[in-house]
């Protein structure tokens, strides 16, 4: 079966096919970058990061690009309110570039600690205001765009499929303009592209004057088409990038280019936290840190945040957690089965035994993720792999394809332990002693050793062919 994914566009399962064979331009909106990323913020990167892992399973070149938002995202998304980053940088007194800056620092750490594949790029909107103001000028020139002052607006009645993402309609907006209408634009809907502020901090001298900074909408569009050109195969980001921002970028670029802007936009539902929202104010946008500080590993959060349907809103408790950890320990486990059984440690005395099982896992996984990311399908296909090494139905020859296609199968879920860890030289001391009590049958001693190592999160495991161990989870 081919790859299909749900296109929020179309509202429609579509199948998967790419404007130029073999590659995929994918662009991810990513982190405004003014405090420090919680883990539902990471719910949408490592979505997008699996997506990426899946379609470079399949043999596709993919040519990610992640943007980074330090200036011009307002308070309330859209054309009002402070400009976030500002507003961290005067409640902590600091310069905005400064703040900017570091947390950008601290994002690029927290994806590589839960395994995201480095994007191609990373475009930070302040490196790219030529290229926007390239943009808005084209607008302008076309008759989409209009200024007041030193102020920039989208006119949206221009651009008759502006709601073709959101359902939105122009007519509705103006009706229900939720923001105190700014007289200067000409109808309630239209959105700023740049604007002028002499009280801004980040700003540009341009044509309009030399107090502007752009919005953030058009930076988004001036960033994909400098790193990806004007048409791209997969636009990305959260359930609340839906609208506006990204019914926005639409009407700009479409706008500009005269060309469909991408094919596919794919938005990752919310993580919520207790049942509920995240919220400053609970005291639960936990960052990676905070799982860490309570014993729990990066890759187990990893395994947390992507083994549900990115379009399921996903719930988040310490629990839930543990849970997870248990799970992915179980992966680990399995992994290291195959690895003894490839051997005929444990295996069936036919080393062909399970062959078809096997391909038929390896199907049911492939399958899943064929499923517009069906992660839980695919992950239930490894643990039917687990259930046939627990029955030591698996032979040495079946045993090594599963362990093959598991380590392809682990490239996309970027998370389960495959190599055989080494341990320290004094737990293996201690093994090794342990091992000579029980050959002396002085099990007092052997118990002993056996509890202490429990202790230290060694579980070992007494097998026909000798201890096996593994960390406790
Ligand atoms: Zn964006």
């Amino acid at each position: 079966m081919a790859f299909t994914v749900y296109n929020s566009l179309t509202r429609t399962l579509e199948p998967f096919t790419t404007l130029e064979p073999g590659k995929v331009r994918m662009y991810n909106c990513g982190p405004t970058v003014y405090g420090r990323a919680h883990i539902g913020n990471m719910r949408a990167y490592l979505f997008a990061d699996t997506l990426r892992r899946w379609l470079e399973y399949q043999g596709y070149d993919v040519k990610q690009v992640m943007n980074i938002t330090d200036v011009g995202h307002l308070l309330d998304d859209a054309d009002e309110g402070e400009d976030k980053i500002e507003a961290q940088a005067k409640k902590e007194k600091r310069d905005p570039w400064e703040i900017s800056r570091g947390w950008t620092e601290l994002f690029f750490a927290d994806l590589a600690k839960l395994g995201c594949k480095p994007a191609f790029v990373y475009p930070k909107a302040s490196e790219h205001v030529p290229e926007m103001l390239e943009m808005i000028d084209g607008l302008i020139a076309k008759g989409f765009a209009y200024q007041v002052g030193g102020d920039v607006y989208f006119e949206v009645e221009k651009f008759p499929a502006y709601g073709k993402l959101s359902g939105n309609k122009v007519e509705e907006l103006d009706a229900g303009a939720r923001i105190a209408v700014r007289e200067e634009k000409k109808n309630p809907a239209d959105f700023a592209l740049w604007k002028s502020d002499p009280q801004h901090l980040m700003k540009w001298t341009s044509r309009f004057g030399p107090d502007g900074f752009p919005g953030w909408h058009i930076e988004c569009s001036a960033m994909s088409r400098k790193h990806l050109g004007e048409q791209l195969d997969i636009h990305t980001g959260g359930e609340d990038n839906l609208f506006p921002h990204h019914e926005c970028e639409i009407a700009q670029t479409e706008a500009f280019t005269g060309r469909a802007f991408s094919r596919y936009w794919m938005h990752a539902k919310f993580l919520q936290v207790d049942g509920g929202k995240m919220s400053k104010r609970l005291g639960n946008c936990y960052s990676i840190d905070d799982v860490v500080a309570k014993g729990f590993a990066p890759r187990q959060l990893r395994y947390c945040l992507i083994r549900g349907h990115y379009r399921t809103p996903l719930n988040f408790t310490w629990d839930i957690l543990k849970e997870s950890a248990a799970a992915l320990a179980n992966l680990d486990d399995l992994a290291a089965r195959l690895r003894r059984m490839q051997t005929g440690v444990d295996a069936s005395a036919s080393s062909d035994d399970g062959l078809d099982d096997v391909a038929r896992c390896k199907a049911k996984f492939e399958s899943g993720m064929n499923e517009d990311l069906n992660v839980p399908k695919a992950i239930a296909a490894l643990n039917e792999l687990r259930g046939l090494a627990l029955e030591k139905r698996l032979g040495a020859s079946a045993a090594a394809a599963a362990f093959q296609f598991l380590r392809k199968a682990n490239e996309v879920l970027g998370c389960i332990q495959m190599e055989e860890e080494l341990l320290p030289a004094d737990i293996e001391q201690e093994i090794a002693a342990r091992q000579d009590a029980r050959k002396r049958k002085d099990f007092k001693e052997s118990d002993r050793i056996r509890d202490t190592l429990l202790a230290q999160g060694i579980v070992l495991e007494d097998t026909p062919s000798g201890v096996v161990w593994k960390r406790k989870s």
